[in-house]
């Protein structure tokens, strides 16, 4: 029998987060993923602390930003590799009031560390800007792919690492203990993303789902090297490659691509291209949305070694450092949880 403090279920962004939190307190762990389609392997692991359509703060942002850099940060100097890639986010401005809102809007406290009041009149080659653009700091994209990759290949190799889909039914729990075959943990964290809807233990809580479809462009004659916010998102990948993000559907729930997704990108995309180009790639996931917009984190109500990370939503990379972080303090140090992000919330309702 494998004896550790925690087996954690799934591996993306929440469980990665949860795992790399553990290993730097040298807590034991094992983690339980499958091979499933999920919606990290599709996010395009983009960091933004401003919410660009109504320039507004992100939920807690210069906090989130912080951990998120930490945590990735961390994976680059333990593995030598680059899991960050920094550039400026440019806004692109619709109007004259446009351009007045974003003045009001870095005079606020929240914002100022991330918006810059110098606007920006520059000519992108293949981009439509009468009004020009206002540029966001601290902003950045994760790798999240290929981070992904790195931390499970490590953990496969000393062992940490079990690839199946976890069969509820085969759990044997006490109050101090979980067992699953021949793991036995003093906790479990469930980290499925949107697959939570078929927890037994979890299901009742209200993770909506929210598809996202994004594109993967080719263009040789668009000169952007920043990331750039017009209606949609657009992205240097590098050899005339951009990524193109994103859409919102709230009633499909499957990771299938559709023509309306494509058409939908395509549209906004037309309406700020002034330059041809050829789509290579197109994908689709599932983004594990609460109506609260605010995450799920928190212990069962009656299996106290059971605890839940999820609804990271559309902002997977800052939420998740950030969340992994009050789940341990929560577990290990006592340390409240910040009642908006409890998963008691919809507990105490019901
Ligand atoms: C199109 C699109 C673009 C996005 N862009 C961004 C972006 O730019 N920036 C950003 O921050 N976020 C973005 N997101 C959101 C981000 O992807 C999510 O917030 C994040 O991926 C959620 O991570 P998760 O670990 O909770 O879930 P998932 O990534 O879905 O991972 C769930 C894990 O659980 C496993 N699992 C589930 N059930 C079981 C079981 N019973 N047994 C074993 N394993 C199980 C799965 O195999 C998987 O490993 C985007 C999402 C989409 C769809």
């Amino acid at each position: 029998m494998k004896q550790v403090d925690y087996i954690i279920v799934g591996f993306g962004l929440a469980g990665l987060s949860m795992a790399k939190t553990l290993q730097d307190q040298n807590k034991s762990f094992v983690v339980i993923a499958d091979n499933n389609p999920v919606s990290s392997l599709v996010a395009g692991g983009f960091v933004s602390p401003v919410v660009l359509k109504r320039f507004t703060p992100v939920w807690q942002a210069k906090e989130q930003v912080g951990n998120c850099y930490t945590l990735f940060g961390a994976f680059e100097k333990e593995y030598k590799d680059t899991f960050i890639e920094r550039f400026p986010i440019y806004r692109r401005f619709a109007s004259i009031e446009e351009q007045n809102n974003w003045m009001i809007a870095c005079d606020k406290p929240l914002l100022a560390p991330f918006l810059s009041s110098q606007l920006i009149h520059k000519d992108i080659k293949g981009v439509e800007a009468p009004y020009g653009y206002g540029e966001v700091m601290q902003s950045g994209r994760i790798l999240v792919a290929k981070v992904l990759q790195t931390f499970r290949n490590k953990l496969i190799e000393n062992g940490y690492f079990m690839q199946e889909t976890l069969a509820y039914n085969d759990l044997e729990l006490t109050q101090n203990t979980v067992q699953y075959k021949d793991i036995q943990a003093k906790q479990i964290i469930f980290a499925e993303g949107y697959a939570m809807n078929d927890n037994p233990y979890f299901k009742h809580l209200p993770l909506d789902g929210t598809k996202g479809e994004l594109l993967i462009i080719h263009t040789p004659d668009l000169a952007l090297d920043v990331q750039l916010k017009a209606g949609i998102t657009l992205l240097p990948l590098g050899d005339a490659h951009f990524f193109v993000a994103a859409t919102f559907d709230w009633h499909d729930k499957t990771n299938t691509i559709t023509q309306a997704g494509r058409e939908e990108l395509m549209q906004k995309l037309d309406k700020v291209l002034t330059v041809p180009y050829r789509v290579v790639e197109q994908k689709a996931g599932v983004r594990p949305t609460v109506k609260d917009r605010r995450p799920l984190v928190g212990r069962h109500t009656t299996q106290k070694n059971m605890y839940i990370l999820n609804g990271l939503g559309t902002r997977g990379v800052m939420l998740g450092p950030a969340m992994a972080k009050y789940l341990y303090d929560f577990i290990e140090n006592d340390i409240a949880l910040p009642p908006e992000v409890n998963c008691e919330r919809y507990e105490s309702k019901s």
